[in-house]
């Protein structure tokens, strides 16, 4: 079975090199659904509480919301740079607080204090399925993400480790000692 979360994203972007309206910079709110998928766990009868998969997941998600999105060799990306630099917000502001750790993949590379997130490829639908999946499969069985995007969708589906254990009175994965972070259980 599958327990289901659904997060939206406003961000912008553009399709550098692109022969569209998409070479523009434009915005978008975007609507991501992971799937997280394993037995249900008897002590909660659940797959995985759906408040801790937001929890998980919008740690890196919020890198990309209310944020900048530019290929790496967007000539944008020095651009937009020096502006912020310029007006004295490139190295973060005191009203820049939903930020989450800084992260770095094959495909994407967060710096929050500037809410800009630089990635290897054009940041697509399916682009962004890539980035996500790299970010959180190690932390959650994830069967399928789903990004939806003004009228552009792409759905992706995964092999599921199926091994995580997770806590009978709180449903989150243990750690690798058996103890729950949340309520303390250990095996
Ligand atoms: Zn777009
Ligand atoms: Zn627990």
């Amino acid at each position: 079975m599958r327990s289901i979360t659904t997060f939206d994203l406003q961000y912008a972007h553009r399709f550098y090199k692109f022969r569209g309206e998409a070479q523009y910079l434009h915005g978008h709110t975007g609507t991501l659904s992971i799937e997280v998928e394993d037995s249900v766990n008897e002590g909660v009868n659940m797959v995985y509480p759906c408040n801790e998969i937001q929890k998980t997941a919008w740690e890196v998600l919020k890198n990309f919301d209310h944020a900048l999105i530019l290929r790496e060799d967007d000539p944008l990306l020095p651009a937009v740079l020096k502006v912020y630099e310029e007006t004295g917000i490139k190295d973060g502001a005191p009203q820049n607080t939903m930020k989450g750790p800084a992260f770095k993949t094959e495909l994407a590379t967060a710096y929050p204090d500037c809410r800009l997130v630089v990635t290897k490829e054009t940041m697509t639908v399916e682009g962004m399925i890539k980035i996500v999946y790299a970010l959180l499969h190690e932390k959650l069985n994830i069967a399928k993400i789903t990004f939806i995007s003004g009228c552009n969708v792409a759905c992706a589906e995964f092999s599921t480790r199926n091994n995580i254990e997770r806590c009978p009175l709180c449903g989150i994965s243990l750690d690798k000692n058996g103890v729950c972070s949340k309520c303390g259980y250990k095996k």
